[in-house]
């Protein structure tokens, strides 16, 4: 049996591009004792997957020359001679870009397709979700009343933290980029207000929308953006730094020039990466099933076909081409 894989064959500066990975054809190893076979359905895409193309320190180890892509994906038990899992059990897990995988188990969760449909498990009620809950509820803890702005507010994550934070009773502001991603963000989702962050009057726009100040950042994109939000915050505000999307293939680190509203207004600044929490996963994801159950959170996918779309997709999400969250049906 043929395994399809997409490898990174050379290291990006700058913008990556298609050149970077290589569709390869292998054959399906089967599994040894312990171990299980998975045909992957869904790929996830998401924004971190660009640091793992750089050979540089951080919080978890970057992908090889000639490794698979990493990457979290729902996909059917096909053979097993695991105990925990059978063949035809479905499964969600960190398997990579390619059609089959076999693992060990490790990190890796049934899903069940009957509750949600099957690419939930890698968006709304997956770890773009959970992201959106952590980092809002745990991290910047928003009082009912308060003034939450997040960016990327269209995107997997930050579709979910303005849904959260209005149905915590705050008001939600968007930053989105196009007339088409806002009007969704406030007509669909319900948000109070979104900026169009491409209009080039973001200070303005920002300031109109949150009149009473920023409570809560959540931040998904830095650069300008954190900026405007900084000359905003309140005193005692909150940024959460969740992702910085706009510096992942810059070449020259961007300057803050609003750092000083840290210190005026005696701000509290913390980052987070969501697997640091997964004590936190159960109690974000009853949650999460239950909003999305009543209605209150709904969520959207740009989905693209076959596995060798993945590259481009992929580059088209870190420009923003995607609308909601990015996957590839690999099936
Ligand atoms: P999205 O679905 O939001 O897709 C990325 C979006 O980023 C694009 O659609 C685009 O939206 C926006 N964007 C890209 N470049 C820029 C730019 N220069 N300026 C402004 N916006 C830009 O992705 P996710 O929801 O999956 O991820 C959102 C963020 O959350 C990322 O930064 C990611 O790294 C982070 N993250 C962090 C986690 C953690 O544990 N800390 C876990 C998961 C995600 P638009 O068209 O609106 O500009």
């Amino acid at each position: 049996m043929k395994n399809r894989r997409i490898v990174l064959v050379s290291r990006p500066e700058g913008w990556a591009t298609e050149a970077n990975f290589r569709l390869e054809e292998t054959v399906v190893t089967p599994p040894a004792d312990g171990q299980f076979l998975v045909r992957n359905h869904w790929l996830s895409l998401d924004p971190y997957m660009r640091g793992r193309m750089d050979a540089t320190k951080s919080y978890a180890k970057y992908v090889e020359l000639g490794e698979v892509m990493t990457g979290g994906t729902v996909g059917e038990v096909v053979e097993s001679r695991h105990p925990g899992f059978k063949a035809g059990e479905f499964v969600n897990g960190a398997l990579g870009w390619q059609d089959y995988a076999v693992t060990d188990g490790a990190g890796v969760r049934k899903v069940d397709g009957s509750k949600a449909p099957l690419p939930y498990y890698l968006g709304v009620l997956g770890m773009p979700g959970v992201t959106a809950w952590v980092g809002l509820l745990e991290i910047a803890q928003p009082q009912p009343g308060e003034t939450v702005v997040v960016s990327a507010a269209s995107g997997a994550v930050g579709s979910v933290v303005g849904q959260i934070a209005k149905i915590k009773g705050c008001r939600a502001v968007g930053i989105a980029g196009g007339g088409e991603k806002c009007g969704y963000v406030t007509g669909e989702l319900g948000f109070d207000a979104c900026v169009d962050h491409r209009a080039g009057r973001l200070h303005e726009d920002l300031q109109a929308a949150a009149p009473k100040g920023i409570d809560v950042a959540f931040e998904n994109v830095g650069g300008p953006v954190l900026d405007a939000e900084l000359r905003l915050m309140n005193p005692f505000g909150r940024i959460t730094i969740c992702g910085l999307i706009s510096q992942y293939n810059a070449t020259e680190p961007y300057g803050i020039r609003n750092l000083r509203s840290v210190l005026t207004n005696r701000l509290r600044m913390q980052g987070f990466i969501v697997s640091d929490r997964m004590e936190l996963w159960p109690r974000a994801l009853a949650d999460l099933v239950q909003w999305v159950a009543d209605g209150k959170i709904k969520y959207r996918e740009t989905v693209a076909h076959g596995l060798e779309s993945a590259p481009k997709a992929f580059l088209g999400m870190l420009r923003g081409e995607n609308f909601g969250k990015q996957l590839v049906k690999l099936t």
